[in-house]
């Protein structure tokens, strides 16, 4: 029984292309969380961002977007960009990114875990055989001269990689302490046998290590470890990388059990935190009602969990477990899981499935 009353403010940005239709299935179902767990009330603030926002207001994260989500207890985040529009010097807008550097959030989870054996290429991994999470330092690494404006007349290009103590300290205490909750094993990603930036990150993850003689470890170079998530992806419990290691190992990771739209993920810090998909706005299939909108609800129900009061907790579970029983039957799978299921059908079947599941 629940017995706590909680009220939780988010900001909900929806961003561009599948954004919007992707937090509106996510909204759908914490709201069916909400009328199975009463004494939780979440009031929702949104705000504009994204390419789309760029072209109406020539910026893509306004100020008052960026307070609105400092004053929210979480943010819930669609996608945001647009292939189409770029600054003149070619990148792409990324506010997604911004936000995480502007609030901090260094700790990038992206769960990865399998609800159907039909949604993994590889044979043999029945519904939660694969089941890891990659911890992904958000705000320094090769992400850190994203910024600089190259000249596109110049003879080279250069990009710095920076890697500071603090940076990495906080990022692998991060996955120590998710270890500890989960089955105890922390493997480094890096390169360290190139790159003195990655030998420095090692030797900072040794000393944390350190802290945790309860929780074992191992230590795999980059290359190795995409060939490793494809060969044998049980063997890792939670991965812990910079940046770059991390925006490429998640996607790899994702197509291990269905592709981005059932990865979700948290960017977390010490005051403020943003849950999205881990896919971008997918402009190729927006607009067609077909995207899976998993991703963003199980994203959901990452920000209840972290939340953390009692009842939010429960609503979190109330999610996760309707996602669960929902992709029990392999039926259940929107098209880029093979099936016809549209992206507000799939929204509709876990609203149910929470609706209807035993507390
Ligand atoms: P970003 O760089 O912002 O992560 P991206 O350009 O790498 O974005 P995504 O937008 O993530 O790419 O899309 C990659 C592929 O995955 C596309 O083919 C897209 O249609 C597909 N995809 C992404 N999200 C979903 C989803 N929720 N449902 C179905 N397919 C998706």
């Amino acid at each position: 029984m629940v017995s706590s009353m909680s009220s939780y403010s988010i900001a909900l940005l929806p961003g561009d292309g599948i954004g919007p239709d992707v937090v509106a299935e996510a909204v759908r179902c914490l709201n069916a969380a909400q009328q199975r767990v009463p004494s939780l009330t979440l009031h929702y603030t949104e705000h504009p961002a994204g390419a789309g926002e760029f072209l109406k207001s020539g910026n893509p994260l306004p100020e008052a977007t960026i307070e609105g989500c400092r004053v929210a207890d979480a943010t819930l985040l669609g996608a945001m960009g647009l292939p189409g529009i770029r600054w003149p010097w070619g990148t792409e807008m990324t506010p997604q990114i911004d936000i995480r550097e502007i609030l901090d959030l260094y700790s990038g989870e992206r769960p990865i875990y399998l609800y159907n054996s039909s949604h993994s290429p590889l044979r043999g991994f029945d519904a939660g055989g694969i089941d890891l999470i990659i911890y992904r330092e958000n705000t320094e690494g090769m992400f850190a001269s994203r910024r600089n404006q190259p000249d596109l007349q110049a003879d080279e290009a250069v990009d710095t990689i920076r890697v500071t103590r603090r940076g990495t300290e906080r990022i692998c205490r991060a996955a120590f302490e998710s270890a500890r909750k989960r089955r105890k094993h922390v493997t480094l990603v890096d390169k360290a046998n190139v790159l003195p930036t990655m030998a420095f990150f090692r030797s900072v993850f040794d000393e944390v290590a350190a802290q945790y003689p309860d929780v074992a470890t191992d230590r795999v170079y980059v290359d190795a470890a995409a060939l490793f998530l494809v060969k044998n992806p049980a063997r890792f419990d939670v991965m812990v990388m910079e940046n770059m290691f991390g925006d490429i190992l998640s996607d790899l990771a994702a197509g291990l059990v269905g592709g981005m739209g059932m990865a979700p993920s948290g960017d977390i810090g010490d005051e403020h935190a943003v849950f999205q998909p881990s896919h971008g706005s997918a402009p190729d299939i927006a607009g067609k009602g077909i995207a899976n909108p998993i991703a963003t609800i199980l994203s959901a129900s990452m920000m209840l969990e972290w939340l953390g009061g009692e009842d939010a907790r429960v609503a979190a579970n109330l999610i996760f477990h309707a996602v669960k029983e929902v992709c029990c039957d392999p039926a259940n799978a929107t098209a880029d899981l093979g099936g016809a299921v549209r992206t507000a059908e799939m929204g509709a079947l876990v609203e149910r499935a929470i609706l209807e599941s035993p507390l």
